[in-house]
């Protein structure tokens, strides 16, 4: 099969010899990734939940790396560089969160002095795959939101109300998100309407927690512009509208030190999207669902549902195919597919008739390093059990004693 110029297409030999020549020598476990791995020969790595310890991908190296990377990324053991840009999926999922999958989450780690974090959307259980990471609770604190359905945003109560306990200490979770048709469909009323939801959380708070960090501060945008909603620290985030479901869905493109990142959240192929990617893109994670027959099978929908799904929602590898062609990133990931084993073959098979550039199948845990000599995308391997790291604390406040309720005193069991 034809590949794109900037892939390499070494043969398979190559690829055994790196292998062979890394169990001979004592950096087995510091194997450089060869570009040369990627052939259409090469069999799909399985996924994680399966025991496969790689991206999904025959394309997992796009350019020359300017330094070795590990086989898999291991959290805490290796610097984000000046510059660079580390990708990593937290939720590739769907509103059926799995332990293998959770719900819609990319974490960008951002290479500049402040090494700021940003995700993007915030789906049920990203953020027990955020505490795998061994980053800071502290420096959680940017949300940018493609829209309201809950597979998108329901851990926004874990990082306001929850984080705020563990380590989240200096002030509010920021939120930026799109309007809606009406004020009620929008991002502020939405924001607002989870801090009055977390009312009891917030007051049974009252003492050890800063009562600034269990606030949401949202920032609404009109969802119908292409405009730069967040610029600070030399990151610059532009949103676009998409379409899906109804009007108010956005995507968002990420730039920093010349390198970009854009992320569709939910959309069928969309003409605004390809826009943003004009200029070229370094990494473009966009949306894909089975082929309506697997999703049918795979998810109990009836194939008139499933159909009616896809195409009135959702984009199909076909069609992110097309996509693909038109924005011509360096590297495409796909998220919201349901993995299993027989459906990723399926997937990339329909998208590889139409596209044959570097493509990921995402999963939970996904990284990519994006630099300008390369995008590299690896898995990582993590611990499912630690203890928060707060991360350091700037802005200063003193825990206090919460009053006792006047009834418990005389309904206490007595300890001594
Ligand atoms: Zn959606
Ligand atoms: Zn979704």
């Amino acid at each position: 099969m034809k590949r794109r110029s900037h892939t390499s297409t070494e043969p398979i030999s190559r690829c055994s010899a790196v292998r062979l020549a890394g169990a001979a020598i004592p950096l087995l476990l510091v194997l450089l990734l060869s570009p040369g791995c990627a052939s259409q020969t090469t069999a799909l790595p399985a996924p994680a939940f399966a025991g496969g310890t790689k991206a999904i991908t025959r394309t997992p190296v796009v350019g020359t790396p300017k330094r070795q990377y590990a086989e898999s990324f291991i959290p805490g053991e290796e610097k984000l560089e000046d510059g660079e840009l580390r990708v990593t999926v937290l939720g590739s999922g769907n509103p059926w969160t799995t332990r293998a999958q959770a719900s819609a989450c990319i974490l960008v780690e951002v290479g500049n002095p402040e090494r700021d974090l940003l995700v993007f959307d915030l789906g049920s259980g990203s953020l027990a795959n955020y505490a795998s990471l061994k980053l800071p609770v502290n420096k959680l604190n940017k949300v940018f939101l493609t829209h309201l359905h809950a597979d998108h945003m329901s851990d926004l109560l874990t990082l306001s109300g929850s984080y705020s306990k563990v380590g989240r200490a200096d002030g509010p979770v920021y939120v930026w998100g799109p309007s809606g048709t009406e004020p009620r469909l929008g991002t502020k009323h939405f924001a607002e309407s989870i801090e009055e939801a977390l009312a009891w959380d917030t007051a049974a708070g009252y003492g050890p927690i800063n009562p600034k960090s269990m606030t949401i501060v949202a920032s609404e945008f009109e969802w119908h512009k292409t405009q730069v909603v967040y610029e600070k620290n030399g990151i610059k985030v532009t949103s676009f509208p998409v379409i899906h479901c109804i009007s108010g869905a956005v995507g968002y493109r990420l730039d920093f030190a010349g390198l970009s990142f854009v992320f569709s959240g939910d959309t069928r192929p969309s003409l605004p999207l390809v826009r943003a990617c004009e200029g070229g893109v370094d990494l473009l994670i966009h949306e894909c669902f089975p082929p309506a027959a697997a999703l049918a099978a795979a998810s109990g929908l009836s194939i008139e549902r499933a159909t009616i799904a896809l195409n009135a929602a959702h984009t199909s590898p076909n069609g992110a195919g097309k996509v693909f062609n038109l924005a011509k990133p360096r590297m495409a990931g796909l998220y919201h597919t349901l993995l299993s084993p027989q459906v990723i073959p399926m997937v990339l098979a329909e998208l590889g008739e139409v596209y044959k550039g570097p493509v990921v199948q995402t999963q939970d845990f996904t990284v990519f390093n994006v630099t300008k000599e390369a995008v590299v995308a690896r898995q990582a391997k993590v611990s499912d059990q630690l203890p928060p790291i707060p991360g350091i604390q700037t802005e200063p406040f003193t825990p206090t004693q919460a009053p006792p309720q006047d009834w418990w005193a005389k309904e206490l069991v007595p300890l001594d």
